[in-house]
């Protein structure tokens, strides 16, 4: 009798079923965005471990953020019913790296306990060789090195990988110099840094067939979401554990969407996707084409606009009809970012008060400067939120300072750290002592700390600073040795009190200090989920996407980047401006491909939407400080008008004021009829003559003027990548 198809299965089209059971040799999903990618590779993981087919250890599954790899969990945990013992192999490539590299660290130079170094770890380490090489840092600063590096490292080179080329980019020459002594200096700090993570495994696999065997032994499975997003190490990575040497191919499964790659500015190659026929010939390749996330408006803004970028696939996606009371994408007008979010704090307690949840309802922008007009916003008219993604808690700096204490007790060779609060609070050991310590450490090629152990015997110290540094020892000393007995909540808090540093704020006065104090118990608090003080810095090292209380009903802001993947009811798309949106560096780094990457940004801000898309754009924004004219985006002209309507203009800007009267915003005249004046679609096309343009603001600044900040912190989905 034939057997009822699982639970599991049910309601999956008839490609998606497929992409599921076919778990035998290599399968490519490349389909768009919300066909069920992700859902597909959920259920085939539910699938694997419900026919028994492997156990949870011997699957290995990729996905882009540590967020995404928690919410598969939950998912496989209901598909399966529960019955997922952990799957310690599911997670980003990072966190994977991590694993591998504990446990072969020795394979590199390594202990297994080395520290993870977070970027201004890396940037005070890297200034310091590039001082020591006699390099002038102003001029070579450590930043624009670290990055150089960060490039190098994504594809998978060691300081004799690099072409000459590019070891000549840096400081007349002394790049790969530079390089050797970066990683020389990080092994005897027994430490790594994020794309070392990377790097370290593919050398250990690459250079150790018999850890290669086993690896190859262990996985039965293996998964990718977001396949698009790869770089060539993390390619060269999975071919490594995908590729056998003999017989067949590892039963592979990569999930990607082209429009969707968005990290190609972090070194991500949408050429992999293309190259997995190549890779594995004979693979499956199966095209999902049916959208179920979003309104059929919203599929059609978004199809319509990744339609402008050459550079394509080229994929069908389709949806159920039109629904007569789906709401078009919308777009808005206001006068400044002030006004934006006052305008979407508005909408957003209008939809709240109607019954919709905040946590079906996100704010994605472009650049993460324009978090902070949000969340003053918010905080002020008490709409609860949640930062998803960004430099937030564990960036502060008292956060910061206390995990340095625990990083030196639980790593004594971790010299950064211990520089960081070795005068933390100020106990007298200014930069003459720690300049002794320092040199003396180096000279008998020892940890600080331990040197610091061997000073306070001698007399090369003056009595204060001996004194103190006495204390420092031996408080380092004790909290070490409570180590393994001392409940490690309880043991975090000793240290910031014996150590002053809780009493520091307490006798601080500035208006800082009392949230300090309470970000250092929260600290203690998010510290009890974990089993020691070990696997919290682990984790905090790897995440910075965690959330304090995930289930409170909170609006979601994230930049772009981090969206990748979620979905939400309403989408807020604020900043859809030139020099923003698309932005500026990638329009002037890299051109046509940087236009083409900025779109299908804006494509994946659209399809994050299930029902609301609003989109909004201003006509004034500061930036560093300075007002600036803006003109709103080439996107906008890019939304086809059956499905976009423009929101009425914001009240006190519809007269002839030189503002909205003459343009798409006046009521009297539809929408349609700008998209064919021809002069609009041409001063849209050649940005440099803003005059022409008549959305925007009164003056038509030039806006290639305008650089913008920082955009996305690069470990924010990203280090989803952590
Ligand atoms: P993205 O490219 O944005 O990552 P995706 O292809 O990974 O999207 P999913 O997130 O897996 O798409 O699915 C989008 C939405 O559609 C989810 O809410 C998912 O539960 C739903 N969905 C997928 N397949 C089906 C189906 N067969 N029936 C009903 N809903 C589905
Ligand atoms: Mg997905």
């Amino acid at each position: 009798a034939a057997r009822s198809a699982p639970r599991y299965l049910e309601g999956l089209n008839p490609e998606q079923s497929r992409a599921v059971e076919t778990v035998e040799g290599p399968v490519l999903v490349l389909a768009g965005a919300g066909t069920g990618k992700t859902r597909v590779l959920t259920t085939r993981i539910a699938h694997i471990l419900g026919q028994g087919l492997a156990w949870p250890s011997q699957v290995l599954a990729v996905t882009f953020t540590n967020k995404a790899a928690r919410e598969m969990k939950e998912r496989i945990g209901v598909l399966v019913g529960g019955a997922v013992e952990g799957m310690p192999w599911l997670g980003t490539f990072h966190s994977i790296g991590v694993k591998i590299l504990r446990k072969h660290a020795e394979l590199v130079g390594l202990k297994s306990d080395f520290t993870i170094l977070d970027t201004d770890d890396q940037i005070r380490l890297i200034k310091q060789l590039i001082q020591a090489e006699g390099i002038d840092d102003k001029r070579w600063p450590a930043r624009t090195f670290a990055h150089l590096m960060d490039s190098w490292k994504n594809k998978g080179w060691g300081p004799g990988d690099i072409p000459e080329g590019d070891a000549r980019a840096f400081a007349n020459g002394k790049g790969r110099e530079l390089f050797t002594a970066y990683q020389d200096r990080l092994r005897t700090l027994n430490a790594a840094d994020f794309g070392d993570l990377l790097c370290h495994p593919i050398r250990i696999l690459k250079n150790h067939p018999d850890v290669l065997a086993e690896y190859h032994a262990k996985f039965k499975y293996i998964l990718v979401d977001e396949y698009q997003d790869t770089n060539i190490a993390q390619y060269m990575w999975l071919r490594l554990l995908s590729q056998r040497p003999k017989g067949r191919p590892a039963n592979i499964c990569c999930v990607g969407d082209d429009d969707q790659s968005i990290y190609g500015w972090r070194g991500a190659e949408v050429d992999n996707i293309l190259r997995f026929e190549k890779d594995f010939p004979g693979a499956a390749v199966i095209k999902l084409e049916r959208n179920y996330r979003s309104t059929a408006h919203i599929l059609g803004a978004a199809a319509h606009l990744i339609s402008h970028n050459e550079d394509r696939l080229g994929k069908t996606l389709f949806t159920d009809e039109a629904d007569i009371d789906d709401p078009k994408v919308q777009v808005h007008a206001a006068w400044d970012s002030e006004e934006e979010a006052r305008a979407i704090g508005e909408v957003i307690e209008r939809l709240y008060s109607d019954q919709n949840d905040l946590n079906e309802m996100a704010i994605l922008v472009r650049a993460s400067f324009q978090m902070r007009e949000f969340e003053e916003r918010f905080i002020k008219s008490g709409i609860n939120y949640r930062v998803i993604g960004g430099p937030r808690f564990y960036e502060r700096l008292e956060i910061r300072d206390a995990m340095a204490f625990f990083r030196v007790v639980c790593q004594p060779a971790d010299d950064l750290a211990f520089e960081r609060i070795i005068n933390v609070p100020k106990r007298g050991l200014g930069d003459a002592s720690v300049r002794l310590i320092h040199d003396y450490a180096r000279r008998k090629d020892i940890p600080m700390l331990a040197a610091s152990a061997e000073l306070i015997e001698s007399t090369e110290l003056k009595p204060k600073p001996r004194a103190a540094l006495r204390e420092v020892v031996l408080n380092f000393e004790r909290w070490a040795n409570a180590l393994e007995n001392t409940e490690h909540t309880e043991l975090a808090e000793t240290i910031l009190e014996e150590s002053g540093y809780t009493g520091m704020w307490q006798a601080d006065r500035s208006a800082e200090a009392p949230g300090r104090l309470e970000n250092l118990k929260e600290l203690i608090t998010s510290m009890s989920e974990f089993e020691s003080l070990r696997s919290f810095l682990e984790h905090v090292s790897l995440v910075m996407d965690v959330e304090q209380n995930p289930d409170d009903d909170k609006v979601s802001i994230m930049t772009l980047h981090a969206a990748k993947g979620l979905e939400f009811k309403t989408v807020f798309l604020p900043g859809f401006e030139e020099g923003l949106f698309p932005h500026q560096r990638s329009l002037d780094e890299g051109g046509r491909n940087g236009l083409e990457e900025e779109r299908r940004l804006a494509y994946v801000g659209l399809t994050r939407a299930k029902i609301n898309c609003h989109i909004w754009f201003v006509s004034n924004r500061r930036i560093h400080g300075l007002w600036q004219s803006t003109i709103p985006s080439r996107f906008l002209d890019e939304l086809p008008t059956t499905h976009v309507d423009v929101a009425d203009p914001p009240s006190g800007y519809g007269g002839g004021n030189g503002g909205y009267g003459q343009s798409r915003f006046d009521k009297a005249e539809p929408f349609q009829n700008t998209y064919s004046t021809p002069g609009w679609a041409r001063a849209q096309a050649n940005k440099t003559d803003a005059t022409r343009n008549n959305w925007g603001s009164r003056s038509g600044a030039n806006v290639e003027r305008i650089g913008y900040g920082e955009t996305d912190s690069r470990r924010g989905a990203g280090r989803g990548s952590i």
